[in-house]
């Protein structure tokens, strides 16, 4: 299979899609491998996975090389990398202490001779299938603490994006331990098919409509199916916001990896009162930013890592155009050296029933749509299928809150927005079509990978079969 490179437009890469035959061979050796894995302490873990974090700091340069490749943008990849390294540690630092404080021993239950202790044993095999806009954070996102609990993993990346794959595998090749437990496999829809029928539990990151499949072929499977889907995220400026500040704030949490992230502030309503100096504002700040085209290390914006993203967004974009909206700076993507590319796009006087407005535009655009009060604004935030996450600017944090709790999404930036991408410890769920399952977030990220074991002991003499008898009712 040829894989494009963002920037050139060449097909430049090539990877061999793992059958189904290979996937169940690699799941195979990756269970056989698992009791031992799962029968070390934790803390024993812990040390492994800092070894593996040792290796991916040792293979820094490799890795980068190849994200940037995969996705056309430089400073990202960085954070990207030193994420993975990060992420492991901070894993590796507080499993063995979350483990042990929801197992217990010997506990007195309600019943005067039983006592109970609560065992957490995880899956067995856990199974990950990730997207294209962030390659290795999202495929190693629930995979690590998955280590952690003592499952094996096996992941399938984006088939868009696979350069970073083989660098990967060199990282894990330095840890033997960690190499019998943790596999990346090479391939597209087959290959995530062949590995949903292979694992034991399966977090998918992805759209809406693969999930759906996913989420049907698991169930087939009788296996949970942890999804984390698109969004449409809103964002609602309240007409005590300074609309400097907030125009400032709207444009990073949209346009911030040309837009091509889950939680990407997709649609904006402000408070008539301010929406023109805010439009002035956004208008302003949009046209201050740049592509990071020809030179990779200078500008905001990188190409589109998908080619067919672009098009999409571009319809979004035309038929909002013909719908009567006003495009006010940007609306054109433009094709630079092979590579397609998008200035932040402001589009004034959008309404509910357009694309933009109602579909995942996954670009740098910015929809903005005058409210006159508050009650119809959260309406208008809350028509949506999706419910990933949202945010309120306004004078005070409290008001900011007192609207946010209205909002139907699993997380809500408080005077900022998109602030789940800066967070790893606040738990919290997608609502609606964005997704289904526990918080990938926060110490449910773990210990969502533990079925709870019960050895209730009974410590007297157990009752017979006489004790049910009718004879004694009355
Ligand atoms: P996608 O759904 O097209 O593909 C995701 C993965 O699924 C890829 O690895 C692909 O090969 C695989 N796949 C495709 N068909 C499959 C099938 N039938 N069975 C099993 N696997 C299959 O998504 P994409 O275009 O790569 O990513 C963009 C989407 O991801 C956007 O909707 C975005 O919002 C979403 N996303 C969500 C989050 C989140 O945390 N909620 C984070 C990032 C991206």
């Amino acid at each position: 299979m040829k894989i494009r490179n963002p920037r050139t437009g060449e097909y430049d890469y090539e990877i061999s899609p793992a059958d189904a035959d290979a996937v169940a061979d690699v799941a195979r050796s990756l269970r056989a491998a698992q009791p031992q894995w799962a029968a070390r302490p934790p803390e024993e873990r812990a040390d492994i996975l800092r070894r593996w974090a040792d290796a991916v700091e040792a293979h820094r340069q490799p890795l980068f090389e190849a994200l940037r490749t995969d996705t056309g943008r430089a400073l990202i990849s960085a954070v990207e990398v030193d994420g993975l390294s990060a992420t492991i540690r901070r894993w590796a630092d507080i499993a063995p202490g979350l483990i042990a404080a929801h197992s217990n021993a010997d506990v007195q239950l309600a019943h005067p001779t039983v006592t109970n202790s609560t065992r957490l044993v995880p899956y067995q095999l856990f199974g990950a299938i990730s997207p294209w806009n962030f390659p290795i954070i999202l495929s190693t996102i629930d995979a690590i603490p998955a280590l952690a609990a003592g499952c094996a993993a096996l992941i399938k990346p984006s088939e868009v994006t696979p350069r970073f794959i083989a660098p990967l595998r060199d990282t894990i090749a330095q840890v033997p331990e960690l190499e019998s437990v943790l596999a990346l496999i090479e391939g597209d829809a087959e290959t995530g098919q062949a590995l949903v029928a292979n694992v034991d539990y399966i977090c998918f990151t992805g759209s809406v409509a693969t999930g759906r499949k996913v989420a049907e072929a698991a169930a087939r499977a009788f296996i949970p199916a942890n999804l984390e889907l698109g969004g449409k995220d809103p964002m609602l400026i309240l007409a005590s916001a300074d609309p400097e500040r907030a125009a400032r704030t709207a444009l990073r949490a949209s346009v911030v990896a040309t837009g091509q992230a889950c939680q990407s502030i997709e649609r904006i309503y402000v408070a008539r009162d301010i929406y023109q100096p805010f439009l002035d504002a956004l208008v302003r700040e949009a046209e201050a930013v740049s592509l990071n085209y020809p030179d990779i290390g200078s500008g905001e914006i990188g190409p589109f890592i998908f080619a067919p993203q672009a098009d999409k967004v571009a319809q979004h974009i035309d038929a909002a155009r013909e719908a009567g909206a006003r495009i006010l700076t940007g609306g054109t993507v433009e094709t630079l050296g092979g590579g397609k590319y998008l200035r932040p796009t402001v589009i004034a006087d959008a309404t509910a029933d357009m694309a933009v407005v109602r579909e995942e535009t996954f670009g740098p655009v910015l929809p903005v749509i005058p409210f006159d009060t508050v009650d119809e604004a959260v309406a208008a935030a809350n028509d949506s299928d999706y419910g990933l996450s949202a945010a309120v600017v306004a004078g005070t944090a409290e008001e900011a809150e007192a609207v946010g709790i209205r909002l139907e999404a699993g997380a809500i930036s408080i005077n900022d927005g998109s602030m789940t991408s800066m967070v790893w410890d606040a738990e919290n769920e997608s609502f609606k079509l964005s997704g289904m399952g526990p918080s990938r977030m926060g110490d449910s990220g773990l210990l969502r990978f533990f079925r709870k074991q019960a050895l209730i002991r009974q410590n007297a003499e157990p009752a017979t079969i006489a004790g049910f008898s009718e004879e004694n009712l009355g």
